[in-house]
């Protein structure tokens, strides 16, 4: 399909700002598909054709992105996650650096994080693909996984089995049965690339949101102020829509939680982000949000604190300088990291 099909622009002027020299105008765009969710873009431009030029940027980088971290569709042309994962146990295959950085840090969040977020677990995460997508089809005879046949994938999870070869271009899965799966990271990370190379093409003062992963750089309009953007209540049905509107400058907000993507077997619901622990959905909390300066650390330590203690996700926090986190219980009780309340809109 072509790119002018696939993207679909809203644009709307919302504001108009005068500056000493040149007049800025507010605009919004989105898109939709790549990473297989809403793409969202405000920014500040002297002309809709100028704001138009900067989304076509932001929109090509992620596609390329999203090519290569792809682990269900095949590209002409393009060996991706699903390339590598197709020829598990058989070859290596040459790859684009982009991918190889995204492997590495991966194996670095593994490291960091104490195992809580594993890409190498895709065996185990594709059945609980397999599982949910039935429940969802056809919800009277949902089913959970065997824990056996749990375990039996969870056997093929080990990074010593993906060799990257850096010299050659190449990476390889030496165990046909592991796969990679790069879902929890891949969006955050491909967030931050798109972003540092808007920026080293000079563009400022913007927000990028991919599927909620929101990136501001820079402040809004002609004073520079804070972008205002909002926690979500995991609580779907309550009719407080934001638990937090946060101020942020320079800075990513990342939330996972059991309400994104879930199915119900026997009235019980089972979301998309296992505990490489149980092999279970983790059940620690309902949403836990993340805000650092890198959007795909955000992205690593938000699904990585939800499948951990809270104790030990505070103390993995209070760890890293400039980041700060909000912990939602089942019960709707909120804890937070020391420097959170500071980035709360006043
Ligand atoms: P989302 O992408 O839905 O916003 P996350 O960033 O938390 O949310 O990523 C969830 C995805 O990560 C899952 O759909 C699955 O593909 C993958 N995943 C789930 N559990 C783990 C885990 N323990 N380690 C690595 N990846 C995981
Ligand atoms: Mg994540």
């Amino acid at each position: 399909m072509k790119k002018t099909i696939l993207t679909i622009y809203l644009i709307l002027t919302t504001l108009i700002l005068s500056s000493c020299s040149k007049k800025l105008n507010k605009y919004e765009g989105s898109f939709l598909f790549l990473f297989d969710t809403v793409t969202q873009i405000v920014g500040y431009a002297e002309s809709e054709e100028a704001f138009r030029e900067f989304t076509d940027f932001i929109h090509d980088e992620l596609e390329t992105y999203h090519r290569l971290y792809d682990k269900y569709n095949s590209y002409e042309g393009i060996n991706n996650i699903k390339t590598i994962n197709d020829k598990a146990g058989k070859e290596p295959i040459k790859v684009d650096q982009k991918i190889i950085e995204l492997l590495k840090f991966s194996i670095d969040a593994y490291e960091q994080t104490g195992g809580a977020i594993n890409i190498s677990m895709g065996s185990v995460l594709e059945i609980w693909h397999d599982y949910r997508e039935q429940g969802i089809d056809d919800p009277l005879n949902s089913t959970l996984p065997p824990m056996e046949l749990l375990e039996e994938a969870n056997a093929h999870t080990n990074f010593d089995s993906l060799i990257i070869d850096e010299a050659n271009s190449t990476v390889f899965i030496q165990d046909s049965n592991m796969r990679l799966d790069v879902g929890a990271i891949a969006k955050g990370y491909a967030t931050e690339q798109v972003v540092k190379s808007a920026i080293e093409k000079g563009y400022t003062d913007f927000l990028l949101s991919v599927g909620g992963n929101v990136r501001t750089v820079g402040g809004k309009g002609k004073d520079k102020a804070p972008w205002n953007v909002g926690i979500q209540n995991p609580d779907v049905t309550s009719s407080q829509y934001s638990l937090y509107t946060l101020a942020l400058i320079d800075l990513s907000l990342v939330s996972s939680g059991n309400y994104e993507r879930y199915y119900t077997v026997e009235g019980k619901t089972y979301h998309h982000i296992i505990d490489p622990n149980t092999l279970m959905p983790s059940e620690y909390f309902t949403s836990v949000s993340v805000i650092c300066e890198d959007s795909g650390l955000a992205d690593v330590l938000s699904t990585a604190l939800f499948n951990m203690p809270y104790e030990e996700g505070l103390e993995l926090i209070e760890s890293l300088d400039g980041t700060e986190a909000l912990w939602v219980f089942s019960d709707a009780s909120m804890k937070y990291s020391e420097g959170f309340e500071d980035l709360i809109k006043k």
